[in-house]
């Protein structure tokens, strides 16, 4: 089986795909003024459309999947889009990353439909900021959901905080006790600045480097990175049994060891959340026997991929606001 690879050597097993690209959330750092459908825009892919494109991905090596959004859970047919990719038989982890509402309600099902990995967002571990950062005052609803999670046998779970100097940024004690006897990862995303968000990038922006040096300082040990890790820098600390994950857009490193693609809702391919490189995959996705034309039309991407993103220099890509993406 051929892997996709790019010129600089890099290989690409992990996809992100978008399944939806409403959300019920109003996160004051994606969509602050909440989701609103405009007339006109092409349908999300269906079903039958993602299994081919699962297909498709695995035969050009695809071993991780993250159904994202948008929030994915608002699809009613999430479980069967995770059931397909589990029918794949070669996609290792099936992740989905959620807002958490309807995690009481769901988890149980995805779980059973071939879930193996979770990552819930959660900004703030206090009611009130946690409201004002979403919009909804649901922070106890889906601290239940992920303890039912955590009796489900996922292989991770994982929380993602983005880091918002002024809103949560005092907040570590609240996840140093969650952490101490919890065995979830928690992650801190640097806050990435989008077409939208320029004027709120300014004022919560927080560097990475502030959080890690505050970790460093309370005995959070920088744990060595496995060569197939994701962006994140991962802390442990012998007095907790969770861990801290830091994932910084802006370090010099992040890009090299990208191994990522990702497809929005509608089908087209971005080789990066900031690229400004894509092709629509739709057309390839029509019939079962277009699956190697898809691996060509990927193959053929794949050359044009850039070295690095250029956040630094203020050129954000195609991404209004992360939700049309998937972060
Ligand atoms: N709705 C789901 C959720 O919130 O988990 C999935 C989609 S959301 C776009 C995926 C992740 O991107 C979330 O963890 C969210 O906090 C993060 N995110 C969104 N906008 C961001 C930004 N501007 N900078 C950093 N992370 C962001
Ligand atoms: Fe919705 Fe996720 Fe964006 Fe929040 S971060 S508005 S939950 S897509």
């Amino acid at each position: 089986m051929s892997v996709l690879q790019d010129r600089f050597g890099r290989a690409f097993p992990y996809l992100r795909l978008s399944v939806i690209e409403a959300c019920n959330f109003h996160c004051s750092y994606c969509l602050p003024d909440g989701f609103h459908a405009r007339a006109g825009r092409p349908m999300p892919l269906t079903r039958e459309e993602i299994a081919r494109l699962l297909r498709g991905f695995a035969s050009v090596g695809l071993r991780k999947l993250r159904l994202t959004g948008g929030e994915p859970s608002l699809r009613r047919d999430l479980p069967e889009i995770i059931a397909s990719a589990a029918a794949v038989g070669s996609i290792d982890s099936i992740a989905l990353t959620t807002n958490g509402t309807l995690l009481d309600r769901r988890v149980a099902r995805w779980r059973q439909a071939g879930l193996t990995n979770l990552n819930i967002s959660v900004d703030a571990l206090e009611r009130e900021r946690f409201h004002a950062i979403t919009g909804h005052d649901r922070l106890d609803e889906i601290l239940r959901g992920i303890e039912l999670a955590q009796g489900l046998g996922f292989k991770a779970i994982k929380l993602n905080a983005v880091l918002l100097k002024g809103l949560n940024d005092d907040l570590l004690p609240q996840w140093f006790d969650y952490l101490r006897e919890r065995d979830v990862t928690v992650r801190f995303i640097e806050l990435m600045r989008t077409g939208d968000n320029l004027a709120y990038f300014e004022r919560h922006h927080l560097r990475a480097e502030t959080l890690e040096a505050n970790l460093q300082a309370t005995g959070w040990q920088l744990l060595q990175r496995a060569p197939d890790a994701g962006p994140a820098r991962e802390y442990a600390h012998p007095d907790f049994a969770g861990r801290i994950g830091v994932i910084a857009p802006y370090s010099n490193d992040f890009c090299a060891g990208c191994n990522r693609l990702r497809v929005t809702h509608t089908g087209d391919l971005r080789l990066c959340l900031f690229g400004n490189v894509g092709i629509p995959l739709r057309p390839w996705l029509q019939d079962d026997a277009d699956c190697d034309r898809l691996a060509a039309a990927l193959q053929a991407q794949l050359g044009l991929k850039a070295i690095g993103h250029r956040l630094h220099e203020g050129e954000t890509g195609l991404v209004p606001n992360l939700s049309t993406i998937g972060g």
